[in-house]
């Protein structure tokens, strides 16, 4: 997969894409090319910005050099513009754009970039939530994050991936590590007893409980089998029976 970047200030992608991400990029999972788009300026000033026309605070980002830079990528294949104004991203997305050979992300800065540009090369528009940014490059890379993790080799077993929260409509619920008893407070029994069969229905037990406990609209959009009604009301009153 190649992922293009097109920002001004690329090295806030860098620094942020390390860890785990940035170890899959040194494995060539993904290629993760970062365009400057202060090279791209087409006047002498050097400038990539200028003052909106009807007035109004702060600049607009030009359309002539986002649209030279974008011109130097061969294959740019989707091409996504960070902004407040775009569908929320969420795991289904991330998933949808892990499958894709080629993407590239425009990121914003200022007031946001010139409508002309976002009408003649943008496929989508991404928001990562109903808040204010100061730029793109953030948004940028939480989405290459979680695309990247979905992605094989990224994570060590790819089962984290499938199970994590939201891959499968629902939160993953409680996890646990030693001591057994902290303070008084013990892990659930099961979980220690080695039963894998059991185990594995106490985890969706749990994890349907507590996202319709965190998430109540992500619950209701649940269609749970005979099965899962059944481990939800087991899980139910396993901890009523430990509040008897
Ligand atoms: N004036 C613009 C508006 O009201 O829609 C906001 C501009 S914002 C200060 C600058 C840039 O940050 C945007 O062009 C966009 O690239 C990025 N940005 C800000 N908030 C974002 C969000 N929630 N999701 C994705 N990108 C965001």
């Amino acid at each position: 997969m190649k992922i293009n970047v097109i920002s001004l200030f690329p090295d806030i992608i860098e620094s942020s894409l390390k860890g785990l991400v940035g170890k899959a990029l040194d494995n060539k999972v993904a290629i993760l090319e970062l365009l400057d788009l202060k090279k791209f300026s087409q006047n002498e000033y050097g400038s990539v910005d200028d003052s909106p026309y009807g007035g109004g605070e702060g600049m607009v980002m030009s359309v002539e050099p986002l649209e030279a830079c974008l011109k130097t990528i061969k294959k740019p294949g989707k091409v996504i513009y960070l902004t407040p104004q775009g569908q929320i991203f969420n795991q289904k997305k991330a998933i949808e754009l892990s499958n894709l050979k080629h993407v590239t992300f425009v990121c914003g800065r200022y007031e946001g970039i010139d409508q002309r540009f976002i009408d003649n090369y943008i496929d989508e528009e991404l928001s990562i939530g109903d808040y204010i940014l100061s730029g793109g490059e953030i948004a940028a890379s939480v989405v290459i994050d979680a695309l990247l993790r979905n992605k094989d080799g990224v994570l060590g077993n790819k089962a984290s991936a499938t199970n994590d929260s939201l891959s499968q409509g629902r939160l993953k619920g409680h996890a646990f590590t030693r001591p057994k008893d902290y303070k008084g407070n013990k892990i659930p029994e099961i979980l220690s007893s080695g039963d894998h069969k059991k185990i594995e229905e106490w985890k969706i037990g749990n994890s349907l409980w507590v996202t319709r406990e965190k998430r109540p609209d992500l619950f209701k959009q649940l269609q749970l089998s005979e099965k899962e009604m059944i481990l939800l009301r087991q899980y139910e009153d396993s901890i009523l029976k430990k509040h008897d």
